[in-house]
């Protein structure tokens, strides 16, 4: 990616993301979080609000920025300490917190962090809660209170025990104990490494954690897509493991390596988090995005509920998940949503489900995946003006007659045949993201040729 993209800081409702020193300052961290907490003193005059982080070297920094806005608007603070997001969010409720910031930029590389905003309920704020703290951030009317009116700082440290509490309680933890997994964990020398080799001691299996070191000097780019996950994949066939899993550098997120060493792609996290639910634990409703693999579909229909799609986004998903009463649901980024856990993505949770998966069904990694249903998906980003993106999206939607068109977010078309392709455009960045899926592999890329020449004569026809 050119470096140039990453000169702007990104603004999104769900919070700011920025390369550390050219777009993310403390400066603008402290507005930021000073816009927070004017929008969170709109219904409490003295918040309450958690406060986590992963493990960056800039989070220390980033910290410091945050207190002292916090602390200017007179909020009592209670700081987990670095934990991974899925365990922030679910004490939010817990300890009964106002509101919550988590200090991670998730699965970007090293040079970047960002601050996450989320609700009393540990879910991400939504897309009007989010506009309002945009609006406050941009008037910059911010107090500071006076020398009597200063918040206070304190420290929890239940929060990693009361999730891993929580999730062996929805467990069958003694038929995985009985099986005695031998499990890789690729921690990425993130926030998952605080948590997930105590949860895999626990549900006793015999662990080899690679990349546990709380260093946030990450070994590989901490997105977890199978060409950053080679490690994890070797170190599984090393050690004659039954699963391998990695996390992105705040555990939201996780991806599996099979016992044989293959590593099923990020949206096949998710495909098996629906087929274990929905077979074994609860039939019910099952929400994803717009350019997650239709694997899930094709579950969900073979278990007779609906699938409903909703615009990229955890708060999207989570929201359309808690209107219906969904069973499951997630994203394609290694992002499973298990509600009796929490309505947020959850890679903690999301080990202890895949580790039950293989224990119910009596059967290896491979197996079970080899009776999943599988497409070819493809996901590629082009550099693209973003004022030109409306004129794209009309332009593609004229080539496609026939297809079903979603515009929810971007465009999707979806053909009879079962392909799709969805273009979406990136949140502040001058890209767009090109994700199609087919029935094989040969089909994708011929499908992929095709649009790929489109965007990028748009790309240059201006
Ligand atoms: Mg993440």
């Amino acid at each position: 990616m050119n470096s140039n993209h990453n000169s702007a800081l990104m603004i999104s409702v769900s919070g700011i993301r920025g390369v550390i020193g050219s777009a993310l300052t403390p400066g603008n961290a402290l507005d930021f979080v000073q816009a927070y907490a004017a929008f969170l003193k709109q219904s409490s005059p003295k918040p309450t609000v958690l406060l986590a982080r992963d493990t960056r070297p800039s989070g220390e920094m980033m910290r410091h920025a945050t207190i002292a806005a916090l602390m200017a608007a007179g909020c009592k603070i209670v700081e987990l300490g670095i934990v991974s997001t899925p365990t922030l969010q679910y004490a939010i409720p817990r300890l009964g917190a106002d509101g919550a910031i988590c200090i991670t930029a998730s699965h970007n590389p090293v040079e970047w962090n960002a601050l996450k905003f989320f609700q009393p309920s540990g879910m991400y704020l939504d897309k009007a809660q989010g506009e309002q703290v945009i609006a406050l951030y941009h008037a910059k009317n911010f107090n500071c209170g006076s020398w009597a009116d200063m918040g206070s700082l304190e420290t929890d440290t239940s929060s990693i025990e009361a999730h891993l509490e929580k999730i062996m309680s929805l467990v069958d933890v003694e038929k995985i104990r009985t099986r005695k997994f031998k499990v890789v964990l690729d921690g990425c020398c993130g926030a998952g490494a605080t948590i997930s080799p105590l949860l895999l001691e626990r549900l006793g299996c015999e662990t080899t954690v690679i990349n546990g070191e709380l260093t946030g000097i990450f070994p590989h780019n901490p997105e977890p897509l199978n060409e950053n996950l080679t490690q994890l994949a070797n170190a599984v066939k090393m050690h004659g493991a039954d699963i391998g899993f990695a996390h992105d550098a705040d555990a939201d997120r996780v991806a599996i390596a099979t016992d044989e060493g293959e590593l099923i792609g990020e949206d096949y996290s998710l495909v098996w988090g629906v087929a274990h639910v929905l077979k074994n634990r609860q039939k019910g409703p099952v929400v994803t995005n717009l350019s997650t693999t239709r694997a899930v579909e094709t579950l969900a229909a073979q278990y007779g509920v609906e699938c409903f799609r909703t615009p990229v986004g955890d708060a999207n998903v989570s929201g359309k998940m808690k209107e219906i009463g969904a069973a499951i649901g997630g994203e394609g980024n290694g992002g499973v949503i298990w509600p009796e856990m929490q309505l947020g993505r959850d890679g903690i949770a999301a080990i202890a489900l895949m580790l039950e998966f293989l224990a119910v069904e009596g059967k290896s990694a491979s197996e079970i995946d080899a009776e999943l249903p599988r497409y070819a998906i493809l996901k590629t980003t082009h550099e693209f003006p973003k004022e030109r993106v409306p004129q794209l999206i009309q332009w593609l939607k004229s080539k496609e007659k026939g297809a079903t068109v979603d515009e929810r977010d971007g465009l999707r078309l979806s053909f009879a045949d079962g392909t799709w392709i969805h273009v979406r455009s990136s949140g502040t960045e001058p890209i767009v993201r090109l994700i199609l899926e087919a029935e094989t592999m040969e089909k994708a890329l011929r499908v992929q040729k095709t649009f790929r020449e489109e965007i990028e004569s748009l790309a240059g026809a201006w």
